[in-house]
């Protein structure tokens, strides 16, 4: 009875028989993926590694299926921020080592701690940093260092099979992909986005499989621990290479998926309004810019614009840019949504509760809030983290829609279809009307009519009318009904 009246009151892993290991990853385009078309079950990775002159390289390695073995998960955690937001709202970045004995495992601790502070010393990584959860998995191997190091010819022991001269290429540090993923608890865990692989080693490499979403690098070189930066722009970005070497001269092809590649020139994408239109002629000290069309990218050194001259999908050390910053932005919050935790949504709510309402929380800058009820802003209440209904003066007898619009308004996405459909998020409640105990007819409505049947009821000896509820029929009924009648509504 809801009387009107009265107040009331959340790679596709390599080819065939892909494991459940890689559901749970990224399931985008891959800029380096390829899959041999007469090997099924092999793919030919397209890994990127440094060239002598920090330009970035890549070629075609193949990488073996993943078996389903799956090893125990010993999962660590590093020095981040665990306990801050729900487990499940981040991105879950999960480093292995090989090479690292028994005894060794501290160093491999102080080695992943070392790569992640390099990675968030880049933007968006540093404003974006709360978004991700790092974990390390102590891997023991039986000797200390990968193969091939220093020199080619010199083999160990060790649990992930790295190796220098992977392909023929001394920089290129391959992984066995299966054992990484394994250790990383791909097949077991579902808090698994990107896995990372370091060797026990100072010596310079690295490679990336962006269609596993694994990536390696040396343990102790800062140089090598920036590909893991670039694998991400691959893995969490969509990024293409923005270098020119390992295609065709000339691309001929058509529009390319990757926000930060075009065929389309500066005068072309800003009359066409295509990819990074919204950004040209922008500089940002944060960023590599200005942004505009400078030719050649994704492997080809005509027939391609890339969105700067430089940046980190192109060379290593270098920032991202503007339109690459928005897409992994935009990717970030795939991951994670923008309400961290609130009052539950099939809350059994009234006109005088109070809701809440805890957004993400990057570095820098909160997100923005705003609740309405019944369509109209509760400009009192913007920003706040809860809405106090009790200060509304809100007729309990009635329903209410309260709903609450949380987004990030960060300068650097200009899109704003990529604002509505990934950095917002709202939630809505509906606020019971009271229910009346005095509504005898239970017509939502007090009035003499709701006496008058009780009285009936009453001589009825009708249950209904028992109000006291002690099984007898008297004056004290009478007397309950008429307090409650005049009393105000109850939940
Ligand atoms: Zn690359």
């Amino acid at each position: 009875m809801r009387p009107t009246h009265a107040p009331l009151i959340f790679s596709v892993l390599l080819s065939a028989g892909t494991p459940a290991a890689a559901q749970r990853f990224h399931d985008h385009d891959r800029a380096c993926h390829a899959v041999h078309p007469t090997l099924p079950g092999v793919e030919l990775a397209h890994a990127c590694w440094p060239g002598e002159n920090g330009l970035l390289t890549g070629r075609r390695i193949p990488v073996e299926t993943l078996d389903p073995e799956t090893v125990a998960l010993r999962e660590h955690l590093a020095n981040r921020d665990l306990l801050r937001g729900s487990v499940p709202n981040r991105i879950d970045i999960v480093f292995v080592g090989d090479g690292y004995t028994a005894s060794q495992q501290a160093l491999f601790h102080s080695d992943v701690d070392n790569i992640v502070a390099d990675l968030f010393q880049y933007e968006p990584f540093i404003t974006y940093e709360p978004f991700f959860r790092i974990h390390r998995v102590e891997v023991i191997s039986n000797e200390s260092g990968v193969d091939n190091d220093p020199t080619q010819g010199i083999l160990r022991d060790t649990a992930l099979d790295m190796a220098f001269w992977c392909g023929g290429t001394e920089r290129a540090l391959c992984v066995s992909v299966s054992k990484a993923l394994n250790h990383a608890g791909a097949g077991v865990s579902t808090d698994v986005d990107q896995v990372v692989a370091i060797a026990n080693t100072t010596k310079y490499g690295g490679v990336g499989y962006p269609s596993s979403n694994v990536c390696t690098s040396s343990g102790r070189n800062s140089a090598a621990t920036q590909i893991v930066i670039h694998e991400l722009g691959h893995s969490l970005g969509n990024l293409a290479d923005e270098y020119t070497y390992g295609g065709p001269t000339t691309y001929t092809g058509g529009e390319l998926g990757p926000a930060n590649v075009s065929i389309y020139s500066q005068a072309q994408q800003v009359s066409q309004e295509r990819k990074w239109w919204r950004w040209m002629g922008v500089s940002n000290g944060l960023f590599d810019g200005p942004v505009g069309t400078y030719e050649g990218g994704y492997y080809s050194e005509q027939g391609v614009f890339r969105p700067s001259n430089n940046s980190m999908m192109r060379s290593l050390g270098r920032r991202f840019n503007l339109p690459s910053a928005e897409e992994l932005i935009k990717e970030f919050y795939r991951e994670v949504r923008p309400i961290e935790d609130a009052t539950p949504t099939d809350a059994d709510l009234a006109y005088n509760d109070t809701l809440f309402c805890a957004p993400v929380q990057p570095n820098g800058h909160d997100l923005n809030i705003q609740w309405e009820v019944n369509g109209q802003i509760v400009f009192s209440a913007l920003d706040q983290t809860s809405l106090d209904l009790s200060t509304l003066g809100l007729d309990p007898n009635t329903e209410h829609t309260v709903r609450v619009t949380v987004v990030d308004n960060t300068p650097w996405v200009r899109d704003p279809v990529i604002r509505d459909l990934f950095l917002t998020e709202t939630r809505e409640w509906t606020v019971n009307a009271c229910t009346h105990p005095g509504d005898f007819d239970g017509n939502e409505e007090l009035n003499i009519f709701d006496i008058l049947v009780f009285i009936e009821a009453y001589n009825q000896q009708d249950p209904a009318a028992d109000f006291d509820a002690n099984g007898l029929f008297n004056f004290f009924d009478v007397a309950s009904f008429i307090t409650a009648f005049n009393g105000p509504c109850t939940r």
